[in-house]
């Protein structure tokens, strides 16, 4: 392992362990260590995934329980309550927000990590959460914000066009949730504005079709949940993608959650190096979008206003 980087996961859950396993397989990290409420849960998954450390390059995997808890260099936050079936995710504020508090205590009993990548939902406010307390002792904290939803986007607009998703870009922007918004009229395919891309496949990107889309992307973790009760296959490559970026200093802009203002987090395209997530300016929306936008980006200035440690 060239990378002498140590990678802590908080949440030995489904994500937590999806993650793990990605990040493992990436070969990002020459260290991993799970951590759980549940010390025995993190411990039995790290000692599973230490049976394979001579197929991820000999990497080092253990496990603890909270009084363990540290950070490493780079900390991924997974822990805490999961959408029920039918349940939104800024419904999961007040249970959250708790466990983040506990966690972030722990965190400051050791040296702070470089950077935080929160995932716990709601992804947003958890982030806000999380920068107000760490930002000020120079920890870089970002979540994994619209980066899953854009994954979803680009994938039906792949099946769509018949276009691999990797030509396709256009991205999922705002609260990672039942607002977010598909940035359609700004997106392309193939180098093309999306809606020639559809024309010259007899598709007309009207108000129909965006609104399935944004539907497809708005619904897809409400159908995965109560079809196996939980996503995590999607989220564990996501979250091992983000932080391979950071890892590598890679400058990728990737969608996810950091500052719009000094009280709120939201998802919006950053360049990812190793100071974590740099957002860049949202130009050049249509005036469709743009009102989408302010109308998620504002319920998640609400639902910030409302933290604990506002
Ligand atoms: P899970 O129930 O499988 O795992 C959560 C784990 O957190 C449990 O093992 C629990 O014991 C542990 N935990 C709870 N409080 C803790 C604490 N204070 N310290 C340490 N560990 C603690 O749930 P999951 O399916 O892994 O989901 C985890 C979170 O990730 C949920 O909030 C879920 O909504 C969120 N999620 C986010 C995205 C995203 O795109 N951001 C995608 C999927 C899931």
């Amino acid at each position: 392992m060239k990378t002498k980087i140590h990678v802590t996961v908080i949440g030995a859950g489904a994500v937590g362990v999806a993650a793990a396993v990605s990040i493992l397989h990436g070969r990002v990290a020459s260290r991993l260590t799970l951590f759980d409420v549940v010390a025995d849960k993190a411990r039995g998954e790290a000692l599973d995934l230490a049976h394979a450390a001579p197929l991820f390059g000999g990497a080092t995997i253990e496990g603890g329980g909270h009084d363990d808890i540290h950070g490493g260099d780079l900390c991924i936050v997974t822990a805490g309550a999961k959408q029920r079936p039918g349940e939104d995710r800024l419904s999961l504020l007040a249970r959250n927000e708790k466990a983040l508090d506990d966690i972030t205590e722990a965190l400051e009993r050791h040296p702070l990590p470089r950077v935080v990548l929160v995932v716990t939902n709601p992804v947003d406010v958890m982030t806000e959460a999380m920068r107000r307390r760490l930002a000020p002792k120079g920890v870089r904290v970002l979540g994994s914000g619209t980066l899953l939803d854009t994954l979803r986007l680009r994938h039906a607009l792949s099946g769509l066009l018949a276009i691999s998703p990797e030509s396709i870009h256009a991205s999922v922007v705002g609260e990672h949730g039942d607002s977010s918004v598909c940035l359609l009229d700004s997106g392309r395919a193939g180098g093309l504005p999306l809606a020639d891309a559809f024309r010259a496949k007899g598709i007309a990107l009207d108000d129909e079709l965006r609104r399935t889309l944004a539907a497809n992307v708005r619904g897809a973790a409400y159908q995965i949940i109560a079809r196996k009760g939980a996503t995590s296959h999607a989220i564990g490559v996501a979250v091992a993608r983000i932080t391979r970026a950071i890892v590598a200093d890679e400058r990728v802009v990737l969608p996810v959650s950091a500052p719009i203002d000094d009280a709120t987090c939201a998802g919006i395209p950053c360049v990812l190096g190793e100071d974590g997530a740099s957002p860049l300016a949202l130009t050049s929306l249509s005036v469709r979008e743009q009102a989408e936008v302010e109308q998620s980006l504002s319920i998640l200035k609400q639902r910030c206003a409302e933290l604990r440690s506002a």
